[in-house]
């Protein structure tokens, strides 16, 4: 029987064991941590009965995923929820750039920056689920729909700067800002605009949900399938070396390229193990999850409403601290994101207490608390917001890390999305997945199509993988 090893059981490294499965593979992961998720994991950080996410919140990506619909993982458990209002982006005034599901909805909440709002996503929101099949692999190959990528891609490739132009309100250059600012990169960099455009038109076809009962219930659902499959999950088993690994027809790393230059040594040809090498990171995330009684007091009333609040005030401010994180300078008021799940998904609150999930784009490797100006932001935006928490637990950049080697230095990225990083993966090919050793893989988040607990990652690898197999 074929047999396969994964090491790492995150999002990507569960979906390529379950697409592996599903083609007859006998599979087993291997996972360093005692419990399975990487970074869809949901725990009780603070009080009983309170579930806060301990890093993926929100999945536009992954609800969108034609491969991830496929598996029915609705029988294990998996179930969406969508909160009314998407994304808000308060501007100091009581002002909001207001992300609603419906792009016409947006359009019309952004007075005269409707139109251009609707020039941009109207199209590409009608198409978004054949667009997918393009944009969810790598970026280099031949196009399913090459007429709808290329309208979708042309302004992919600005600075979303540039593209920031196109609206002329303070709020809705706040509301693509702030989504753009998803790329951790400064925003005057090209194709600075590309994560932002997908993650908006993936909202406007299908929302910014998050998964009942936490964003476990992903990872969960993935490994009950793959026990269903007859794979197998071992839990504390990091692996560090070669030595360490079964023999297996193929071994699939959901790790950081220079975990596997580190695992392979010698192993691996050397102009990989140059390239990973190479492989740059980009800033830290530092989180802070709260307990807060009675919600957060937003000045603007549908931030109240939000699934997501982005906090940094207008469109200059946020391209200041995304320049300054990335200089390696911390700067005074962060861009700050802020999850309230538990609008859509009340199960996660006990009472009138509430998770609260927030974490603010910091240096990579920052070794500060970024507490007190993670506060102060909100507090900006919802004063009396200090007064109802009831308690909160922090993960610094450098935890980050340690939580979880995938993400160094708190890149929770897992790489920098600069122009090559973002269209190759960790090295310039047109196999992104291969690391030269026949029967050996990467499937991480650092591998296109790139950061989301969307899996692609992994089922691209796995097609890639089962392809060689059956030649
Ligand atoms: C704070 C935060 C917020 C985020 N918000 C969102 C969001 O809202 N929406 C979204 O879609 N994405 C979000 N992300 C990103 C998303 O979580 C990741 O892109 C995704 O989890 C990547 O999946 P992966 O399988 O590639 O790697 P990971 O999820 O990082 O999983 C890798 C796994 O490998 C294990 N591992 C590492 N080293 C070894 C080893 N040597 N041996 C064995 N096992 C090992 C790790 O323990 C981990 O379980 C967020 C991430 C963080 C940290």
């Amino acid at each position: 029987m074929t047999t396969a090893t994964v090491v790492g059981g995150g999002p990507n490294g569960l979906t390529a064991a379950v697409a592996l499965a599903r083609a007859g593979v006998q599979v087993t992961v291997l996972e360093a941590a005692d419990e399975i998720g990487g970074g869809a994991r949901t725990r009780e950080a603070l009080l009983p009965g309170l579930l806060h996410d301990q890093c993926s919140a929100v999945h536009p990506m992954a609800v969108g995923s034609r491969f991830l619909a496929e598996l029915g993982l609705e029988r294990f458990g998996l179930s969406w929820r969508t909160p009314e209002i998407d994304c808000v982006h308060p501007i100091d005034g009581g002002r909001a750039g207001v992300l609603h599901r419906s792009v016409a909805d947006t359009a019309a909440g952004l007075g005269s920056d409707g139109s251009a709002w609707r020039a941009l996503f109207d199209r590409p929101a009608a198409h978004y689920d054949a667009l997918a099949e393009d944009i969810m692999r790598p970026l280099l190959h031949l196009p399913r729909h090459p007429l709808t990528l290329a309208r979708f891609g042309m302004p992919t490739v600005l600075p979303a700067s540039t593209l920031a132009r196109i609206f002329r309100t303070r709020q809705g250059r706040a509301l693509f800002g702030g989504i753009a600012a998803h790329t951790f990169r400064p925003l005057h960099y090209p194709m600075t605009s590309a994560i932002g455009l997908g993650i908006i038109t993936a909202g406007h076809r299908h929302g910014w949900p998050v998964a009942a009962g936490g964003s476990q219930s992903i990872t969960d659902a993935l490994a009950a399938l793959l026990a269903e499959l007859g794979g197998k999950i071992e839990t504390g088993a990091r692996v560090e070396a070669l030595a360490q690994l079964p023999v297996a027809d193929v071994t699939m790393f959901d790790l950081a390229p220079d975990a596997v230059a580190g695992i392979m040594g010698e192993q691996l040809p050397r102009r990989i193990a140059n390239a990973y090498q190479r492989f740059r990171q980009g800033p830290g995330a530092f989180k802070v999850d709260f307990a807060i009684a009675d919600g957060v007091p937003w000045t603007n009333p549908e931030a109240r409403r939000a699934g997501t609040v982005h906090v940094v005030g207008d469109y200059a401010e946020l391209a200041a601290a995304e320049r300054d994180i990335h200089a390696g300078r911390m700067p005074e008021r962060p861009f700050v994101l802020v999850g309230q799940q538990y609008l859509a998904d009340p199960q996660r609150s006990f009472g009138n207490v509430h998770p609260l999930w927030t974490y603010a784009h910091v240096p990579n490797g920052y070794d500060g608390d970024a507490t007190a100006a993670i506060i102060a932001q909100i507090e900006r935006f919802a004063p009396g917001f200090q007064e109802r928490v009831i308690g909160s637990t922090v993960r610094s950049a450098t935890q980050m890390a340690a939580y979880n080697p995938n993400y160094v230095g708190g890149d929770i990225m897992t790489g920098a999305k600069d122009i090559r990083q973002l269209v190759f993966g960790p090295r310039i090919t047109l196999s992104p997945y291969s690391i030269g050793v026949p029967g050996m893989y990467i499937c991480s988040a650092a591998t296109p199509p790139g950061p989301g607990a969307h899996g692609m990652c992994g089922a691209n690898a796995a097609a890639a993988a089962l392809d060689q197999l059956s030649r």
